[in-house]
């Protein structure tokens, strides 16, 4: 038996791979501390949680509901759109399975085959691989440690051809806490206009800016380019709600429907209890937001300490999200436990090995000689990790 081409072509993801076996050697008793998956470590506040008991015990939860989407939710989603300053109705909102789903629904609502997609890298491991699903063709657009990793037009405009179809736009960026000033996020949808460019904006990390760094809304500023942008969002970031699986996408109407199509035929509604709390996260009082930002925000300023008194890493701060993305080059260019490493994968491996504590390698985000590093674990977690990874890296 063998699986349909498609599949073999499909690498799986490696932020998975990476959790999966760090949660595996920590249920058989292994002391892993991992910075692998970008998993808030706080329990999703309490009222989040009692909405979807409340939401089980109804009936009308039990049965089938629209494709697109609780109405309640769907509007919910549009009324936060619109106090970003945007025009946006509850027909545009279609609910999915986690900001993931919402991304691939939205390849595969705009993708024809052939049609390239702008990447800016490091990018998030799973854009290249659903692109591709989708029949598209990624193309990375590189960034440099210099430039802080922030893609400006120049490059975007290097980059393009007259196959170019879409930009996916990330700031705060996954995997290297990038925020792009309002300035540049103009310039780059008043490019994307000019060149008839769809926008697909992965909004997932907006409410995690820290210090100076705020969140811009590409279609907010560049309001001419609202009916070629697709925004990407969900609950699990800011909420601590990775496992409840609920995102959504907001697109013009067309695409709406074309996706919400797609749902009617793939997976019908996202679970009812699931949005229930999805709904009593963006509407319920935001303070856990503002107390868990703080708390993402003390740890990246220790991870950014400690990593930089490491003797070959080196480091642009993040801004935004959480993780640190810092260059290890330095590193490798020295013997590390008696031996010469050949990559950041091999690094990462000798860390889980040596130090266990769980890393994912810079490869996977299509970079060289680099790691990324969650920083939502436990203040404790994290400095221990840190002497763990210090001591395994020391001269
Ligand atoms: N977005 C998170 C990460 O990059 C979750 C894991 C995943 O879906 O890739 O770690």
């Amino acid at each position: 038996m063998s699986v349909s081409a498609r599949i073999s072509a499909l690498s799986p993801s490696p932020t998975m791979a990476v959790d999966a076996k760090a949660k595996a050697l920590r249920a058989a008793g292994e002391p892993v501390i991992a910075f692998a998956a970008g998993e808030p470590d706080f329990a999703t506040p309490a009222h989040v949680v009692e909405a979807a008991r409340r939401a089980a015990a109804d009936p009308t939860m039990h049965r089938y509901t629209p494709a697109a989407g609780l109405p309640d939710l769907r509007e919910a989603v549009a009324a936060r759109a619109r106090r970003d300053g945007l025009e946006v109705e509850a027909s545009q909102v279609v609910v999915a399975n986690g900001g993931k789903h919402a991304l691939y629904n939205t390849f595969m609502a705009l993708l024809d085959p052939g049609d390239e997609v702008l990447v800016p890298a490091p990018y998030w491991v799973s854009y290249p691989e659903q692109i591709r699903l989708a029949g598209g063709v990624p193309v990375p657009v590189p960034t440099a440690p210099e430039d802080g990793y922030r893609v400006t037009v120049a490059d975007l405009e290097a980059a393009r051809t007259p196959r170019t179809r879409m930009l996916v736009h990330v700031s705060p960026s996954n995997p290297t806490g990038a925020v792009l000033s309002p300035e540049a996020v103009t310039e780059i949808g008043r490019w994307a206009h000019a060149h008839d460019v769809w926008v697909v904006s992965d909004d997932i990390y907006r409410e995690l800016v820290y210090g100076a760094a705020a969140f811009s809304s590409l279609p907010a500023l560049v309001p001419e380019h609202a009916d070629r942008t697709v925004i990407v969002d969900g609950v699990a970031k800011a909420y601590a709600m990775t496992g409840w699986r609920v995102g959504w996408s907001i697109a013009p109407k067309e695409v709406a429907a074309g996706i919400t199509t797609l749902q009617t035929q793939l997976c019908s509604n996202v679970g009812n209890v699931a949005q229930a709390a999805a709904l009593a996260a963006l509407t319920g009082p935001q303070d856990e937001v503002a107390t868990m930002r703080a708390a993402f925000d003390r740890r990246r300023r220790t991870i950014v300490d400690r990593l930089r008194g490491i003797e070959g890493i080196e480091l642009v701060e993040p801004q935004g999200a959480f993780y640190a993305f810092p260059s290890v080059r330095g590193v490798l260019a020295r013997e590390i436990a008696g031996r010469r490493l050949a990559s950041s994968l091999e690094l990462a491996d000798l860390l889980l090995d040596e130090a266990r504590v769980a890393v994912v390698p810079g490869e996977a985000f299509g970079a060289e000689a680099a790691l990324r590093m969650s920083y939502a674990l436990a203040d404790d977690d994290l400095a221990e990790g840190m002497d763990r990874i210090a001591a395994t890296l020391a001269p």
